[in-house]
């Protein structure tokens, strides 16, 4: 393996151990944060540009479009030509498509990469990454994603990696509420829960949300339900990414429907009911509390 001189901006939940993990491939990772933060085997620097410098790959892991615009106009002029700006942050289509044309006009490569996988992925190296960018940028990336990651598709070009990323979780967003409110019927038509999961697991009106992440406690595989609904993935960023895919469905003109009602419940349930800080599948109470609504 090549060591590669890696700067990595925002060591937050995923960053740190997506930097972790890489320092212990090998590969030399200077780090760089707002917030006080250290990371196993990450010499921490005192800016984006220091991290940026030096680096071969500069990786970011940030909160959003406007936050990676700042971080962009500070590294992108610190970096060397031919050197990958790897933005694995979930942000909105025409941020990531900015970004790559900075990045192009300066000699440099750019690839989005957002991540699916959560924080256990992140830290047991199994995220899957879906990549937008040219041919050469991903495949300078793709050592890297084989450390941080356990899959990588390259979608297309820049922003093609946010547009995957968007889609799915706007499917996401809607089955997940389709699941809860199912269990909340079943609940009042005198279903069993783990009869219900029985049946649907199995039948047509299976999902992910269903199988590999039942919203119903001491139903299916262990999940935040188990854990008294602590995230997991919150409800909050899951509002956050139902936001992008109605934004980015408004440039485009597309009919979003149920991505645009899914995005109205998150945000009912986030910001004037108790959601703040629960996991997206906590739903499922919130569904079964309720009555018919007209
Ligand atoms: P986080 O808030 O824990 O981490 C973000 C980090 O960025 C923080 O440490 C913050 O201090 C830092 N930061 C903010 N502004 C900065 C700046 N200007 N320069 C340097 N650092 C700065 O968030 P997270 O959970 O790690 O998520 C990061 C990204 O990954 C988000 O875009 C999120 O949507 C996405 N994501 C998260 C999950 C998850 O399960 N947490 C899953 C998939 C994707």
């Amino acid at each position: 393996m090549t060591t590669r001189n890696i700067g990595f901006v925002g060591l937050g939940n995923m960053g740190a151990p997506m930097a972790i993990n890489l320092a212990k491939a090998g590969h030399k990772v200077a780090g760089f944060d707002t917030a006080d933060i250290t990371a196993e085997g990450v010499h921490m620097v005192a800016s984006a540009a220091e991290a940026a410098q030096d680096a071969d790959v500069v990786i970011s892991m940030l909160p959003n479009g406007d936050i990676l615009r700042k971080v962009a106009s500070e590294v992108l002029p610190a970096m060397q030509p031919g050197a990958l700006f790897l933005d694995c942050s979930t942000v909105d289509v025409e941020s990531a498509r900015a970004v790559a044309e900075k990045a192009t006009a300066r000699g440099l490569l750019f690839v989005d990469a957002p991540v699916s996988g959560g924080i256990g992925g992140a830290a047991g190296g199994t995220l899957t990454f879906m990549a937008g960018g040219t041919a050469e940028g991903f495949e300078k990336a793709r050592p890297l994603f084989d450390i941080m990651g356990q899959k990588a598709v390259h979608c297309g070009d820049a922003g093609a990696g946010q547009a995957a990323k968007i889609c799915n979780n706007m499917i996401l967003g809607a089955t997940m509420i389709a699941t809860c409110e199912a269990f909340a019927l079943a609940d009042k038509l005198g279903l069993d829960r783990q009869k219900m999961f029985d049946v649907v697991s199995t039948s047509s009106g299976y999902s992910w949300s269903m199988n590999a992440y039942c919203p119903a406690p001491g139903v299916g595989p262990e999940s935040p339900a188990d854990n008294d609904y602590l995230p997991g993935f919150a409800a909050e960023l899951m509002l956050k990414d139902l936001g992008l895919s109605q934004q980015a469905a408004e440039a485009v003109d597309a009919d979003t429907p149920m991505g645009a009602l899914a995005q109205a419940l998150y945000a009912q349930f986030v910001q004037q009911e108790d959601g703040r800080g629960k996991d997206f599948s906590a739903m499922l109470p919130r569904f079964a509390g309720r009555g018919r609504q007209t």
